[in-house]
């Protein structure tokens, strides 16, 4: 196993910067207020691998305070303290299952910012990549605009390192065509926000080894048949969850509102839950936690993957329920306001359907705890239905509803728009 633990991560990145000790906040004030910098040349500060934009001395300069270790046990080493912010601007591709089965939709790449910028502001700025490199644009007129419309700390990096959501913009600044985000934004107007949308997302994911086979199952053959594995517990009934454990941790420190995680029905299966959360903040936490189980999944030998039905046969599929309320269905009572909405969504099912995820159609049999896709059907803690009321709702009498409709790789910017546009704009 590779780099086990956010903090070896953090380790791992120390290590290769020849650095005594970390370079954490403590350091840094001590550092900026006593030490001097020493005028550097590339090749002093042998032990740094300096490359790219770096690989200019005054630029290096203007980055790097180090000073002569004056402790025996650091003897001879440069100190070296890294003032720059390392900020990892995420976006989206718009092309979730169109890549095989195991490719994602998510970009990112580091910009390096001189004066950081506090997690949590929206204030770091647009960039842009090259479009025709990502299916978003073609060659000859290829920059997009990255919009930043959210951040937050990165937990793998530490530090005052920043993870950046943006959205996609065309060169004129307009909503590129895979920004569904905006089209979220547009439907905001005082009447839905009065009732105050509420979100839980469960996402559903499937693990895959280096050599494509299902994570855990055995060599050339099958695991036992499903029935132990959902929330199991024991290395026969488990596998995969030192990853499941690091993201979960990710996702904490970054600051996402992740609210569980727990082993699916098909061994190598697993599901996080974001939530309850607001329609903007659901999908970029969402967004970001997908970007998080990738780039962890890296250091793992772990590939996750949200394709609805990875395995054929009797196996359950990957889905993304999407527990939804307004504000009317929580008051005493609602419960009526939940039916009217399961009303509307039963007259909407084929639209719904047709942006719930790319081959959702293998998922959506009528077995493996699914309704099948051309029926739409409700019920009281039933998991065999389109939109389920849980029990707790019911008994209540107000709450929320579950559409176990949308696939693993749907889009959540959809999703929540979906269920806004049908049940309070119709
Ligand atoms: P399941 O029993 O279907 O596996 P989970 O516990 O996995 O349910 O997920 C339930 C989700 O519902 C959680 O993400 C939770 O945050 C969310 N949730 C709870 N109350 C509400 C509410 N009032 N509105 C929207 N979502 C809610
Ligand atoms: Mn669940
Ligand atoms: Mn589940
Ligand atoms: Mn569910």
């Amino acid at each position: 196993m590779a780099v086990a633990s956010i903090s070896a991560a953090n380790v791992a990145v120390s290590a290769s910067l020849s650095v005594g000790a970390s370079v954490g906040q403590a350091d840094q004030r001590r550092c900026s207020s006593s030490l001097k910098t020493l005028p550097l040349s590339a090749g002093q500060v042998s032990g740094i691998k300096v490359s790219g934009s770096l690989s200019c001395k005054n630029e290096l300069r203007g980055i790097i305070s180090a000073e002569r270790s004056v402790s025996a046990r650091q003897g001879g080493v440069f100190k070296i303290m890294a003032l720059a912010q390392k900020a990892e601007y995420i976006w989206m591709d718009g092309q979730e299952g169109q890549k095989g089965i195991r490719f994602n939709e998510m970009r990112s790449k580091t910009k390096v910012i001189q004066e950081p910028i506090k997690a949590g502001s929206l204030d770091f700025p647009k960039w842009s990549f090259d479009g025709s490199s990502t299916g978003q644009a073609e060659g000859r007129f290829s920059d997009c605009i990255l919009n930043p419309v959210f951040s937050c700390p990165d937990p793998i990096r530490g530090d005052n390192h920043v993870l950046v959501l943006c959205e996609v913009l065309n060169p004129d600044s307009t909503p590129h065509e895979t920004n569904t985000r905006r089209k979220i934004e547009e439907l905001l107007t005082p009447d839905v926000l009065a009732e105050e949308t509420l979100f839980g997302f469960e996402q559903e994911y499937t693990m895959f080894n280096k050599a494509a086979k299902v994570y855990g199952w055995p060599e050339g053959g099958f695991p036992h048949p499903q029935g132990p594995f959902y929330c199991g517990v024991g290395l026969e009934a488990v596998y995969g969850r030192p990853l499941v454990e690091a993201h979960m941790d990710a996702c904490i420190k970054a600051g996402l509102k992740i609210s569980g995680i727990n082993a699916e029905v098909m061994p190598g299966q697993w599901e996080f839950q974001i939530g309850p959360a607001g329609p903007l903040e659901v999908g970029d936490h969402v967004m970001v936690a997908r970007w998080l189980l990738h780039r962890l999944g890296e250091d793992f030998g772990i590939t996750c993957t949200f394709e609805p039905k990875p395995m054929e046969g009797d196996w359950n599929g990957a889905g993304a329920h999407t527990n939804y309320s307004t504000k009317s269905m929580r008051v005493d009572g609602g419960i009526k306001a939940i039916h009217a909405a399961i009303e509307k969504l039963s007259k909407k099912h084929a639209e719904h359907i047709s942006s719930y995820g790319l081959g959702n159609e293998r998922r959506l049999t009528g077995k493996h705890e699914t309704a099948n896709i051309n029926t739409f059907k409700s019920g009281v803690a039933d998991r065999g239905a389109s939109i389920r009321i849980p029990l707790g709702v019911s008994l209540e009498g107000k709450g929320y509803l579950e559409d176990r409709r949308p696939a693993a790789n749907v889009d959540p910017y959809v999703v929540a728009r979906m269920l806004i546009q049908t049940t309070l704009k119709n």
